[in-house]
């Protein structure tokens, strides 16, 4: 069976610790299972990268400088906008001119922080379609039909959440994360996802369009995030997060932390910490205290 992660920083910040701690449990995972761990950057969301210039060579440089080192040559999705045009033409989609505050007016409360489309615009006639594109320009919307759809995740187990009729291509013409991601992960031959579990939610979703797109949905590993004194996701506000911001901890020490707050001991190479691997690959998977993790 071939066993195939990547790791998937959005070049738009520096890395910080949930984000490291992340990519070191997908490496472990790919490495236990002798598999492979590629890189890809997900760029697509160009006024965000442009202010946060430097970021992609940071964030590569920051894994290596762990040993987290990938398989292959690093993919960018601002360099792969054919094959997301192409997926797109081949599903069923609507136009949505919905406002973001008009869906919140229409639909159900928000679940896991996502707001479900309820279909508003998958009715509209083309008359009504030409007179709303005068007004705004309309996002692409994956025509669903209501499906439910369920993951496996190797800590969560089986999950199963609602599909919507999600954005593919956003009102601006952006290429929308839901799509890139699957269209990426089929193309690049991933078989298992490693990532934050923030993410956990968006995994139904996303399987269910790999299934459309003619790929094999890949088995699930959502990781805890490290979070702040109020026990929400890290931040850059939060101080110090990052590796610039640790200078006097070296990429060992870091790693060790990393490696303890994954339940594997104070690892200070990567090669310790697979060694550290359970047989079953159940590491911890859990969230953890930043605070917990600098001390
Ligand atoms: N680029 C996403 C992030 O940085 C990760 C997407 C994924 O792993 O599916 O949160």
């Amino acid at each position: 069976m071939p066993y195939v992660d990547r790791y998937a920083p959005s070049p738009t910040s520096d890395l910080h610790l949930g984000n490291l701690r992340t990519a070191l449990a997908g490496w472990l995972l790919a490495r236990h299972a002798g598999g492979s761990w590629l890189m890809r950057v997900e760029d697509l969301d160009a006024d965000r990268v442009r202010a946060a210039p430097g970021a992609e060579r940071r964030n590569l440089t920051d894994l290596a400088s762990l040993g987290l080192t990938w398989d292959g040559d690093v993919v960018r999705q601002s360099e792969r906008l054919d094959l997301y045009r192409d997926a797109v033409a081949s599903l069923p989609t609507y136009e949505c001119f919905c406002t973001r505050r008009e869906i919140a007016e229409t639909s159900s409360a928000p679940h896991d922080g996502y707001r479900a489309y309820p279909g508003t615009c998958r009715t509209l006639t083309a008359a009504q379609r030409e007179e709303r594109r005068a007004t705004r320009p309309p996002a692409i919307r994956v025509d669903s039909g209501g499906a439910s759809y369920t993951v496996e995740d190797i800590h969560a187990g089986r999950v199963t959440g609602l599909v919507d009729d999600f954005v593919l291509v956003r009102g601006d013409g952006a290429f929308a994360y839901n799509l890139a991601v699957v269209v990426d992960d089929i193309d690049m031959g991933v078989t298992h996802i490693t990532r934050g579990d923030d993410l956990l939610s968006s995994a139904p979703r996303q399987a269910w369009l790999t299934g459309k797109l003619g790929g094999t949905p890949a088995t699930y590993a959502h990781i805890g995030l490290v979070v702040n004194g109020e026990g929400r996701r890290l931040a850059k506000r939060d101080g110090a997060v990052t590796l610039a911001d640790l200078p006097h901890l070296s990429p060992a020490d870091v790693l060790a932390q990393l490696s303890g707050s994954l339940g594997l001991g104070p690892c200070r190479t990567t090669e310790e910490a697979l060694a550290a691997m359970p047989g079953d690959q159940r590491f911890f998977s859990g969230s953890v205290w930043a605070d917990g993790l600098l001390r």
